[in-house]
C-alpha cells in the first residue's frame, strides 16, 4: 500500500515537473510569469517528490535528506508564490523580498533540523513524529504568515483589476491555495499530536498548482499566450477557418465557418466545391496553386446565400516535407461589396453629373462665345470690340473651370491624351497674357512680359495644354499676390536640331510659400496656408493638373519661393521646332491684331446641312462660316434633318447630339436605315457639348464620321470641313486671284523703306491684311499726342506711346523707328530722362518721315 502511495507521489511530482517545463518552453511571451510558473512547478515537484522518496528510503539518514529536499520544495513554493503575487499586484519592495527569502531559508534550516522529528517505520513506510521544538513552531508561523500575506495581496489585487477573467482567476488561486492550507492540517498537525505524518499537503500542492496552471493557460491571465491565443483565433467571431486534409476533404471548421457557409456537422467530409460556386477544375487549381506557392488568395461566392467571401489559403507542410493540410481563412465581404457597389454607383453618378454639367454649361457658353466672335469680327467700333474681347476672356475662363474638373477626372483615370499641333508661340503667349491682364489690372498689379526674341516662332506641341499650364500659373500668381508685380518670362534652350525646351517662368512678388509647404504644392486638393488664403477662391487642383500635364509632356516644374516675398514657378517642356524664324519682339498689342480671324479657305459651291434645336446655335454656325461662302442649310430637329436629306443633296452634315424628341444618335440610326437615293455616303459630323472620355468611340461606333466639341472654335470647324469636303470644292486662302492694290508693282518695290518680308511674316503672308495695317499705321499717327506730352514733360505718356509705336512699327517692318522708340521707352522705364530726350528728336524725325513716305505711297496708288 505504502509503495503505491510513494509511487503516486512520484507520478504527481513528475507531472508537475512536465507541466512547469512545458509552460516555460511554450509560453515564450509570458515575461516573468513564465519563470514564476516554472519555479512553482519545480518546487511542487521537489516537495512531492521529496516526500515520495522519503517514504521508501532504506534508512533514516536517507529519509532525513529527502525530508530536507521536500522542505526546500515547500519553502520554495511558498516563497515563489509570494514573490509572484507581489509582482502581480505591482509591489516593488526589496526589503519585503529579502525578508521573505531570509525567513524561507531560516525555515528550512530550523525545521529541517534533525532534532525536529523522529523517523519511524509504519507498515514498511518511513514517516516521522514531530518533537516539540522551536523549528516546528517557527514552521507553523512561517506557513501562517505567508498565508496571511497571500490573502492580503490577493485582496489588494482583486481590488485593482477590472477584467472579470482576472478576478475569477484570483479567486481560483485563493481557493487552490486554500486546498493546500486544508491539506497541510493533517500533514502538520498529526505529527504534532505524535502520530506518523500523512503527506496530504502534497496532494493539495499538486491540485493547487494544476488548477493555477490550467487557468494560466486557458484564461488570459498574464500576457496573451500561444495556447489561449490559438483557441481564441480558432473561435474568432469574424473569420471562418476551414482545414482541408491532403485528400482535399474538409476536416475541421470553426463555428463561424459553420454559420457562414451553413455546414452541417454530419456534412463535414466535403470538398471546396460543395461550399463555393466553383467548378471541379477551379477547385483543383486552388489546391494545386496553394501547394506549389504555399499560399493563394481569391474572391469567391459561397453557395449558401451567395455570400461574397475573400478566401486565403495556406499549406501546412509536415516534418517530412509533405503537404499535411490546407488551412483556409475566409472573410465575409458582404459589407465590402455593398460599399464597393455604392462607390461604383456614386462614381457613375459623378460621371453622369460631369457629362450633364459639361453639356449644360457648354451649351449656353457656346452661344455666348459664338455670338461674341461674330461681334468681334463684324464690329468696327474699338470700344465694342474691347467689351467683346472681355466677354470672350471670361467665357473662356469659365470653360477652363469645367475643363479643370474634366481634366482631373481624366488624369485620375489615366485617360488624358495629348494632341500635338503646330502653333505660333507669340499667339500662345499673347492668349495667356490677355486671359490674365484684366485680373491683374483689377488688383493694380504691374503685369510684365519678358520674352526672348529669338524663340522659334512655330512649335509643335499640345498648344491647348501648354496654354492651360501657363494660365494656371499666372492665375495663381495674380491670386496670391496682394500687391507688386507679376512677370511672364518665356525663353528656350535648344536640345537638338529640331527640338527645344520651351522655358516659361511665372514670377510674382506675392505671399510666397514656406520651404516645408513647397513639398505639398502638387498634391491634389492641397491648399497651403489655408487660414491666410481662406478668402481666395480655389480648389487646390490647379497645380496638380499642371504638374501632371507637364509630366505627361516629358517636362518638369520647379518652384522657388520665399515666404512673404514671392515665388517663381519655372516650367520646361520639350517641343519640336517647326519654324526657326525668331518670334521677334513680343508685343501684346501687335499679337492681338495678329490673332484676328482670317478664313482659311473658300468653298462657294459646297452645301452643308446643320441641325440643332437651338436657333441661336444655328445662327452662330452659319455666322462662323460666313466668310468661307459655303452654302449653309439648317434644320431644327432630327425629323427635319432627315426630311431635308431625302429631298436635297448636301456635301456634308453637322448633327447636334442632344435634341428633344429625336436626338442626334437616333436621327443617325434612322437615317442609316433609310433607303434614300441621295446623300448616302456623305460625312456626318456630330456636334456635342459632351466632352467626356469615351464619347468619341461611342459616336464613331454609331456611324458618325467624326465629332466636334462645342463651343465650336472656328479654326477647328474649318479644319474639319477641309478634312471631309471633296478637294474640288475647296479654294484655299491665297488661291483666289486677289485684287492687288498695285497690279504692276510688287510690295517690296512699293515700300522700299520697309522690311516687307518681316511684315508679311507677321501678317501670315496676307498682303491685303498687311496693306490695311499700313493704312492703319498712317491713320493712327501719334505725332500730335507725342508733341503734346513732350511739351508738358509728361514722360509716362511718352513711354506708353513709344511702347505702342515700338511694337506696331516692328510688325510692319519699320525696324529703325521701332528700335528708336524702344530706346526711349527703355530709358524712361529706368527713369533716365536725359537719354530719352537725347534720342527724342532723331526718333520724331524718323517717325514723321516714315508716315509721310507711307502717305505718299498710298496717294500714288490711289492716283494710279
Ligand atoms: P488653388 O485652387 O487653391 O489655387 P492650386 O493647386 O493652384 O490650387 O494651388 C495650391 C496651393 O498652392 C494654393 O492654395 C496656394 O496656397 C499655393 N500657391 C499656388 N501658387 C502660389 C503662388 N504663386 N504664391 C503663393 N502660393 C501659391
Amino acid at each position: 500500500m505504502q509503495r503505491y502511495l510513494s509511487l503516486i507521489l512520484m507520478i504527481l511530482a513528475t507531472m508537475a515537473l512536465v507541466m512547469a517545463i512545458s509552460f516555460a518552453v511554450r509560453e515564450k511571451n509570458q515575461g516573468r510569469a513564465r519563470w514564476y510558473m516554472l519555479f512553482l512547478g519545480l518546487n511542487v515537484a521537489l516537495w512531492i517528490g521529496g516526500h515520495g522518496a522519503m517514504e521508501i528510503s532504506i534508512d533514516y539518514d536517507m529519509a532525513f535528506l529527502f525530508r530536507v529536499l521536500s522542505l526546500l520544495g515547500i519553502a520554495g513554493y511558498l516563497l515563489t508564490l509570494s514573490l509572484f503575487v507581489l509582482h502581480l499586484i505591482g509591489n516593488k519592495s526589496i526589503v519585503l523580498r529579502i525578508i521573505l527569502v531570509a525567513v524561507s531559508v531560516f525555515d528550512v534550516v530550523v525545521y529541517g533540523h534533525r532534532m525536529t522529528v523522529i523517523f519511524t517505520t509504519v507498515d514498511g513506510r518511513v514517516t516521522y513524529y514531530g518533537i516539540k521544538s522551536f523549528g516546528r513552531i517557527f514552521h507553523f508561523f512561517f506557513i501562517a504568515g505567508i498565508g496571511i500575506l497571500l490573502i492580503f495581496c490577493a485582496l489588494v489585487w482583486l481590488k485593482k483589476v477590472k477584467a472579470r477573467r482576472t478576478r475569477k482567476c484570483i479567486r481560483i488561486l485563493m481557493l487552490a491555495n486554500l486546498v493546500i492550507v486544508v491539506a497541510i492540517i493533517p500533514d502538520t498537525i498529526i505529527p504534532m499530536l505524535g502520530m506518523p505524518a500523512f503527506p496530504s499537503s502534497d496532494f493539495g500542492a499538486f491540485i493547487a498548482y494544476a488548477v493555477f496552471w490550467y487557468y494560466s493557460v486557458n484564461i488570459n491571465l498574464f500576457n496573451i499566450g500561444i495556447s489561449n491565443l490559438t483557441t481564441y483565433m480558432f473561435e474568432s467571431g469574424n473569420t471562418a477557418i476551414l482545414v482541408y486534409d491532403s485528400e482535399k476533404q474538409l476536416a475541421v471548421a470553426n463555428e463561424y465557418a459553420k454559420g457562414l457557409l451553413h455546414i452541417e456537422d454530419d456534412q463535414q467530409n466535403n470538398g471546396l466545391e460543395a461550399l463555393f460556386h466553383l467548378s471541379q477544375e477551379e477547385e483543383d487549381d486552388i489546391f494545386e496553386t496553394t501547394r506549389q506557392e504555399g499560399k493563394y488568395s481569391i474572391n469567391l461566392r459561397a453557395r449558401y446565400q451567395d455570400t461574397p467571401c475573400s478566401f486565403h489559403s495556406s499549406i501546412v507542410i509536415d516534418k517530412f516535407g509533405d503537404p499535411y493540410c490546407m488551412i483556409v481563412f475566409l472573410y465575409d465581404r458582404t459589407i465590402e461589396e455593398k460599399m464597393k457597389n455604392e462607390v461604383i454607383e456614386a462614381n457613375k453618378a459623378k460621371s453622369n453629373f460631369l457629362a450633364n454639367m459639361s453639356h449644360e454649361i457648354r451649351t449656353p457658353i457656346n452661344a455666348v462665345l459664338g455670338i461674341d466672335e461674330l461681334i468681334i469680327r463684324e464690329s468696327t467700333e474699338k470700344e465694342i470690340i474691347d467689351y467683346a474681347r472681355n466677354i470672350q476672356a471670361s467665357g473662356k475662363a469659365l470653360l477652363s473651370i469645367i475643363n479643370d474638373i474634366l481634366d482631373f477626372s481624366k488624369i485620375e483615370s489615366g485617360k488624358m491624351e495629348l494632341v500635338p499641333v503646330e502653333y505660333h508661340v507669340s499667339s500662345l503667349l499673347n492668349d495667356c497674357y490677355h486671359m490674365i491682364s484684366m485680373r491683374a489690372l483689377e488688383k493694380n498689379l504691374l503685369y510684365e512680359t519678358q520674352v526672348d526674341e529669338k524663340i522659334p516662332s512655330v512649335l509643335l506641341g499640345d498648344e491647348v495644354r501648354i496654354r492651360q499650364i501657363i494660365v494656371n500659373l499666372l492665375t495663381n500668381a495674380v491670386k496670391y499676390t496682394p500687391s507688386g508685380s507679376i512677370t511672364l518670362c518665356a525663353s528656350y534652350r535648344r536640345i537638338a536640331k529640331d527640338k527645344l525646351l520651351f522655358v516659361v517662368e511665372v514670377k510674382d512678388t506675392g505671399i510666397g510659400i514656406t520651404k516645408e509647404e513647397q513639398g505639398k504644392l502638387f498634391e491634389s486638393f492641397q491648399r497651403i496656408d489655408e487660414k491666410k488664403n481662406r478668402n481666395i477662391e480655389g480648389t487646390g487642383l490647379g497645380l496638380t493638373i499642371t504638374k501632371q500635364l507637364i509630366t505627361l509632356m516629358g517636362g518638369q516644374i520647379e518652384v522657388e519661393s520665399e515666404y512673404g516675398k514671392g515665388s517663381v514657378f519655372r516650367v520646361e517642356i520639350p517641343q519640336k521646332i517647326c519654324s526657326d524664324i525668331p518670334i521677334g519682339s513680343f508685343d501684346t498689342g501687335v499679337a492681338e491684331t495678329k490673332a484676328d480671324y482670317k478664313e482659311s479657305f473658300h468653298a462657294p459651291d459646297a452645301k452643308i446641312l446643320v441641325t440643332d434645336d437651338v436657333a441661336m446655335n444655328l445662327k452662330v454656325f452659319a455666322g462662323l462660316l460666313k466668310r468661307t461662302q459655303i452654302q449653309i442649310d439648317t434644320a431644327c430637329s432630327g425629323m427635319e434633318c432627315i426630311e431635308k436629306l431625302y429631298n436635297h443633296s448636301y456635301d456634308m452634315v453637322f448633327l447636334d447630339h442632344l435634341m428633344p424628341h429625336m436626338d442626334g444618335i437616333e436621327t443617325m440610326r434612322k437615317w442609316k436605315k433609310s433607303q434614300s437615293a441621295i446623300n448616302k455616303d456623305i460625312p456626318i459630323i456630330m456636334l456635342t457639348a459632351n466632352a467626356i472620355e469615351g464619347a468619341k468611340e461611342e459616336y464613331l461606333a454609331e456611324g458618325f464620321t467624326d465629332y466636334l466639341t462645342k463651343p465650336i472654335r472656328s479654326e477647328l470647324l474649318e479644319e474639319m470641313i477641309c478634312r471631309y469636303l471633296p478637294e474640288t470644292l475647296i479654294h484655299r486662302a491665297g488661291e483666289e486671284a486677289k485684287e492687288p492694290l498695285d497690279k504692276t508693282v510688287s510690295i517690296e518695290e512699293r515700300f522700299p523703306f520697309l522690311d516687307t518680308a518681316q511684315g508679311m511674316e507677321y501678317f501670315a503672308g496676307d498682303e491685303e491684311f498687311y496693306l490695311s495695317m499700313l493704312q492703319d499705321y498712317v491713320t493712327e499717327n501719334r505725332e500730335a499726342e507725342l508733341q503734346q506730352a513732350y511739351e508738358k514733360k509728361d514722360y509716362e505718356t511718352i513711354r506708353i506711346i513709344t511702347h505702342a509705336i515700338k511694337g506696331i512699327s516692328l510688325s510692319i517692318g519699320a525696324n529703325e523707328v521701332s528700335e528708336q522708340a524702344k530706346q526711349i521707352e527703355q530709358a524712361l522705364k529706368k527713369g533716365d530722362t536725359v537719354t530719352a530726350i537725347a534720342c527724342y528728336d532723331e526718333f520724331v524725325v524718323s517717325y514723321h518721315t516714315l508716315i509721310e513716305q507711307l502717305k505718299e505711297c498710298f496717294k500714288a496708288n490711289d492716283t494710279a
